[in-house]
């Protein structure tokens, strides 16, 4: 007999940049199993609309509204729904027809729709680790009471949900999680002092949007990544062992209480943990590059150095101390990296910005939705005006 498989239905959130992009990729190549009911982005008009076009989508959103009426005309000749603005993204992830929302948009901005998302019941692939970061005590807390399950999409964190797989029950001793050490690894403290954005875009192993690229050059990234492992896994902060690995093939561990470790390699290509949050809990076939051993004869490993690479020791802080402290360090990072990129301060300024607003803003130890909500905004006046009098 033959049985008709039903395609996943699913809303990319950000679906111009590195992630999105790359999700498409997966998904045209799997047009049997899966299926795209809504697309989204900020500016990129041009590349929205020829997404549109190839993939045919019930719905497209442009968040940016000035960029509404260019949008609704270039698809005009086709049964699109186009919506814009921030308010449009959080109810079409809510749509019947959406089975799975994948959240590549960058920033706390990814935050709203996936509270909306989750609270439809919705499976979340998760690639937008902010949102983890800023308040992850509540999205934990929404995911269990609305039965919405998160997978990770973020390649070390996919790697740890690999190699938990089959271990229910098997308490996780530690999480050895993986970094590249991006561009700067083996640079000076002197050296780092003039550093430019330039270099600091140019990653050794992975393409990614700008943000997360200068993120994880200044290893505020991995700090990140340790905030998404604790709240994905409900692990202890000192549970979590960040190694630096700069082949990248690695992509993280666990170690269990015998001292058994499980470990989940690959090429660098993200493509891979998208395709399998998309097909968890199957693997299907991928034509993704393999690892060829007789070239990657040698996978080294390290401890990193915190005094030259600061943020990953005001992560580690921040996650310690709880709170409201993550979102305030999401946000001044966010305002740090967005000054960085147009050269209005230096590269270890960054560190220097994010270590004076953990010690300026108000701390809150339990959050509210509302309290993250005046941290982030706050945060991002109080560390505007530090850069503009130049005390960073
Ligand atoms: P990009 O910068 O390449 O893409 C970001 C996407 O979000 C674009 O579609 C952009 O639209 C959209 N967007 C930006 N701002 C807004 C906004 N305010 N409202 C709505 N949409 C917005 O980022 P990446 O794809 O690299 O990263 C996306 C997320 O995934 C980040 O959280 C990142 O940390 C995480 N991640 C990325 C990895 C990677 O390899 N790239 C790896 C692991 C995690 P437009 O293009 O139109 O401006």
């Amino acid at each position: 007999m033959n049985k008709e498989i039903k395609k996943k239905r699913i809303a990319i959130l950000g679906a111009t940049g590195s992630i999105g992009t790359q999700a498409l990729d997966v998904i045209e190549h799997h047009a049997d199993l899966y299926e795209v009911r809504v697309l989204t982005a900020n500016n990129q008009v041009d590349l929205l609309v020829q997404q549109a076009r190839r993939f045919m989508p019930d719905v497209v959103v442009i968040a940016n509204e000035e960029k509404y009426e260019v949008v609704k005309d270039a698809l005009s000749d086709l049964p699109i729904k186009v919506y814009a603005g921030a308010e449009a993204l959080c109810e079409v992830v809510e749509m019947d027809t959406v089975d799975m929302v994948l959240t590549a948009m960058v920033g706390y901005a990814g935050l709203r729709p996936t509270i909306h998302a989750i609270k439809a019941h919705k499976v979340i692939a998760l690639a937008n680790k902010e949102t983890l970061v800023v308040a992850g005590e509540l999205i934990e807390r929404l995911a269990t009471e609305y039965k919405s399950a998160i997978i990770p999409v973020d390649s070390e964190h996919s790697a740890i949900f690999q190699c938990l797989a089959g271990e229910v029950g098997n308490e996780i001793e530690k999480i050895l999680l993986t970094a590249s050490g991006g561009p700067f690894r083996t640079f000076s403290k002197q050296q780092l002092q003039s550093v430019t954005s330039v270099q600091a875009l140019k990653h050794p192993n992975w393409k990614m949007g700008a943000k997360v690229t200068v993120d994880s050059a200044s290893m505020m990234n991995k700090g990140f990544e340790m905030m998404e492992a604790k709240w994905l896994f409900g692990v202890d902060p000192e549970q979590i062992e960040v190694l630096v690995h700069p082949q990248s093939i690695v992509h993280s561990m666990v170690q269990f209480k015998d001292g058994a470790v499980k470990a989940q390699l690959g090429v660098p290509d993200m493509r891979l943990p998208i395709q399998y949050a998309f097909s968890y809990p199957d693997r299907i076939i991928s034509d993704i590059g393999r690892i060829d051993f007789s070239v990657c004869q040698s996978l080294t490993f390290e401890h990193p150095d915190t005094e030259r690479f600061h943020n990953l020791a005001l992560a580690f802080e921040a996650m310690k101390r709880g709170g409201n402290m993550p979102c305030v360090v999401n946000a001044v990072n966010e305002i740090a990296v967005m000054a960085f990129l147009r050269d209005e301060i230096s590269f270890l300024g960054m560190s220097d910005l994010i270590e004076k607003m953990m010690s300026r803003a108000a701390f809150i130890k339990q959050p509210t939705y509302e309290d993250y909500v005046a941290t982030d905004s706050e945060v991002r006046c109080m560390a505007k005006e530090l850069i503009k009098v130049k005390t960073v």
